[in-house]
C-alpha cells in the first residue's frame, strides 16, 4: 500500500518556492501534512521578476493578503499594462493594456466592429477605447469603483521589488507553519525505483519527504539534474539568452506601466517602483556580445545607476515533463520564457493551481502526472506563441537579429492565429487561456498586422451609427480618465512605503 503524503519538501526559496509553500500551508492548515522549505542564502535568488499580470490578485485573495500592506512592504506600484516602443518599427509605440477594450456591438464582438472602423480610419487608436491604456498614458490610477462605467472594470497588476517580495512571502509562509531550513543541497538521494527519497545538505544534514517541489531555479537540481528530465529548447524561436539588469534612481513620479523598448538585438525593460526603477536589456548573444550589450543598456538608462549591472544567462524552453516520479518543478526549474509579457510569476501560479487540483493523498498516479504535464505544457506553449508574435509580426529589418526574427519559421499554432487575423480580423480564443482576444488584438494591431478585409458581418452595420457609437465610447473613457487621481497621489494616499527604513 502506498504511504500517505505527510511531508512536502520545497527545494528553493525564491518567488516560486515561497509562493508554493505559502499556498499549500494555507490549504493544508490543520492537516497532518508538514511543509519544509530548504534554501541557501549563500546561493541566493535570481532577484529579478518585478512585473506581474492581474492573475496575481487570485493569489493575494486566497492568501488574504492586504494589498496596501503588500505594496508598502515591497515598495510596489500599480501596472495597467506594457508599453511597447519601437517594436512594430522605429519610432512607433503601442500599449498592451489589461482589461477589455470597448463593449460588444450587440452580437458582434468589439474587435470586429472596431477593425472595420480602423481599417477605414487608420489614425484611430485602440488606446482610446481602453481606460487602462489612456490612464497609463496620463499617469493616472485608481482601483475599480462604482458600477456601469469603465471605472468599475479597471484591471491592474503590480510592480514590486523581487527580493522584498520573497521576504514578504517568507513571513506569510512561516506564520502559516512552514519550516525553513537554511542549507545547501549537496545531493539528491533516490530510491530503488528512481523516486526522490531525500536531500543531503551541507554539514551532514538531510531532509526526507514524500513529495518534492523543485524550485531551485535555472539549475533544476531535482527534476533536471537528479531525475534527468530533459529540456525542450525553444531558442530557435526566441533567440534571446542573456540579460543585464541594473537599478536606477528616478526623479519624478512612477508610471503605472512597464516599458519595453526594442533594441538592435533584443529589448530593454523599465519597471517603476516607489524607490527606484528596475532596468534590464534582454539580448541574443548570437547577435550581440555581452560587452556591447551592457554598453547599450547603460547608454540608454534614464537615471543614474544604483549598482553595477548584473548579467543573467538563460535558456528558453521548458522541461519535457514538469512532474516526474514524486517531484514537481515550479518556476525557473520548470522552464523559462523571457519576461517580455511578465508571465513567469503567472506560470508559477498556474503550476500551483494545477498541483492543488491533482494533489496526491497516497502514492502517485500516472493519470494525474500525465494531466499535469499536458496542462502545464499547454500553458507554456501559449505564452511562447504570444511572445514569438512580438518578434515576428513587426516591420523591423534593421539588424541581423530583426532580419532573423522576420524570416524564422514559427510554430503552426501561431501561424494559424496570424492567418486567421490577416484574413478577416478573427482572433482565436481558447477557453482558460491567459491571453484573451483583447491581448492578441493589441499586439497584432500594434505590431502592424492588418486584416485583408473586415468581418463581413461588421460591414453590414450602418456607418454613421457605428461612428457615433465609437465616438461616445471614446468620450466616456476620456471622461473616466479625467476623473482618476494621479498614480503617485494614489500611492501616497494608500500604500506609500517608508523609504527611510
Ligand atoms: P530563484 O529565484 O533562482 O530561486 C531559486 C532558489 O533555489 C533560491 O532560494 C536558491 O537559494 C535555491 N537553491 C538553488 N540551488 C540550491 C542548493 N543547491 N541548495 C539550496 N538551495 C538552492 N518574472 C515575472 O513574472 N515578471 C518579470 O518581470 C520577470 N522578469 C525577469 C527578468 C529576467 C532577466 C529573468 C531571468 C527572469 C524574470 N522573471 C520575471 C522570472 C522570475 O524572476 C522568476 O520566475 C521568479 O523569480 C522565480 O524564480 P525561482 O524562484 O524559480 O528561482
Amino acid at each position: 500500500m502506498p504511504e500517505p503524503i505527510r511531508k512536502i519538501v520545497v527545494a528553493g526559496g525564491g518567488t516560486a518556492g515561497w509562493m508554493t509553500a505559502a499556498w499549500f500551508a494555507r490549504l493544508l492548515h490543520g492537516t497532518p501534512v508538514e511543509i519544509v522549505l530548504v534554501e541557501s542564502d549563500e546561493i541566493g535568488i535570481v532577484g529579478v521578476g518585478e512585473a506581474t499580470t492581474p492573475y496575481l490578485h487570485v493569489f493575494n485573495q486566497v492568501m488574504g493578503i492586504d494589498e496596501d500592506d503588500f505594496l508598502r512592504f515591497t515598495r510596489g506600484t500599480f501596472k495597467f499594462g506594457i508599453e511597447f516602443v519601437n517594436w512594430g518599427g522605429a519610432g512607433r509605440a503601442y500599449h498592451h493594456p489589461f482589461g477589455a477594450p470597448g463593449r460588444d456591438y450587440g452580437p458582434l464582438p468589439f474587435h470586429s466592429v472596431w477593425l472595420r472602423h480602423a481599417l477605414a480610419n487608420p489614425s484611430d487608436t485602440l488606446e482610446a477605447y481602453n481606460l487602462q491604456s489612456l490612464a497609463a498614458r496620463h499617469g493616472k490610477f485608481m482601483r475599480p469603483s462604482g458600477a456601469n462605467s469603465p471605472l468599475a472594470d479597471l484591471t491592474y497588476a503590480f510592480h514590486f521589488d523581487a527580493s522584498l517580495y520573497a521576504r514578504y512571502l517568507r513571513q506569510i509562509s512561516e506564520a502559516a507553519g512552514v519550516q525553513r531550513i537554511e542549507g545547501r543541497i549537496e545531493q539528491v538521494r533516490l530510491t530503488a525505483d528512481g523516486s526522490i527519497e531525500g536531500l543531503s545538505l551541507n554539514e551532514g544534514r538531510s531532509v526526507d519527504g514524500d513529495i518534492f517541489i523543485d524550485c531551485t531555479g535555472f539549475r533544476s537540481l531535482l527534476l533536471g539534474e537528479a531525475l534527468g528530465v530533459g529540456f525542450e529548447d525553444w531558442s530557435h524561436w526566441l533567440p534571446c539568452d542573456r540579460a543585464w539588469a541594473v537599478p536606477t534612481a528616478r526623479d519624478g513620479a512612477p508610471l503605472p506601466f512597464t516599458r519595453s523598448t526594442a533594441r538592435a538585438s533584443g529589448w530593454q525593460w523599465r519597471i517603476p517602483l516607489q524607490h527606484r526603477d528596475g532596468n534590464g536589456l534582454v539580448f541574443a548573444s548570437a547577435f550581440m556580445n555581452e560587452a556591447q550589450a551592457v554598453d547599450q543598456l547603460v547608454a540608454n538608462l534614464e537615471g543614474p545607476p544604483l549598482a553595477d549591472p548584473r548579467l543573467i544567462r538563460f535558456r528558453t524552453g521548458r522541461r519535457k515533463k514538469v512532474w516526474e516520479k514524486n517531484c514537481v518543478a515550479i518556476g525557473l526549474a520548470a522552464g523559462f520564457l523571457e519576461p517580455l509579457e511578465s508571465t513567469a510569476i503567472m506560470l508559477i501560479q498556474k503550476a500551483i493551481a494545477y498541483l492543488q487540483y491533482l494533489f496526491p493523498d497516497k502514492g502517485f498516479s500516472d493519470a494525474d502526472r500525465d494531466l499535469y504535464n499536458a496542462d502545464m505544457g499547454r500553458e507554456y506553449e501559449v505564452v511562447r506563441d504570444f511572445l514569438i508574435l512580438h518578434y515576428r509580426a513587426g516591420e523591423r529589418r534593421d539588424s541581423d537579429f530583426w532580419r532573423y526574427c522576420a524570416s524564422m519559421s514559427i510554430p503552426d499554432s501561431l501561424q494559424n492565429r496570424i492567418d486567421l487575423f490577416q484574413s478577416r480580423g478573427r482572433i482565436q480564443e481558447i477557453p482558460g487561456e491567459q491571453f484573451r482576444i483583447q491581448s492578441w488584438l493589441a499586439v497584432m494591431w500594434g505590431q502592424g498586422l492588418r486584416p485583408a478585409a473586415p468581418d463581413p458581418l461588421a460591414m453590414t452595420l450602418d456607418e454613421a451609427a457605428l461612428n457615433k457609437w465609437l465616438a461616445e465610447m471614446r468620450d466616456v473613457i476620456a471622461r473616466c480618465c479625467d476623473y482618476m487621481p494621479s498614480h503617485s497621489d494614489f500611492i501616497a494616499q494608500h500604500c506609500a512605503a517608508n523609504l527611510t527604513v
